[in-house]
């Protein structure tokens, strides 16, 4: 039983530089922060979409109710695809993001010798 190793188990931080063994490394973030750009304006698209066929939905749901029932369906299933859209966008655009800094990308930079290298390269 290792018990002093503990209490670093759940903390992230950073690896040392495989070069120079400096701990001084910055994390770029690179994936992360596009991707929650894209994904934003990917997922506001989306939600456009969403509009659209939610809006439909709504209408037809809200045909059982006569014209009425089709006009507040249609708000409804509107506003409800619009939201879910450029929610969902962001958040899956920035997890998808961060799979590509911690496996693709060289998301870490040593600023002593100013060395990028990947998680999968440590
Ligand atoms: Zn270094």
């Amino acid at each position: 039983m290792q018990e002093s190793d503990v209490s670093f188990t759940n903390v992230e931080t950073p690896p040392q530089c495989p070069i120079c063994q400096s701990g001084r490394i910055e994390t770029r973030n690179y994936g992360k922060k596009t991707g929650r750009t894209i994904g934003t304006a990917a997922g506001a698209a989306a939600g456009v979409a969403g509009v659209v066929s939610g809006a439909e939905v709504g209408a037809a749901a809200g045909v059982v109710a006569g014209p009425v029932g089709v006009a507040i369906g249609s708000i409804f299933g509107a506003i409800i695809g619009g939201l879910v859209g450029a929610a969902a966008g962001s958040s899956v655009g920035a997890n998808l993001g961060k799979v590509v800094d911690d496996t693709i990308l060289e998301n870490y930079h040593c600023l002593d010798c100013d060395y990028s290298f990947g998680k999968s390269s440590i």
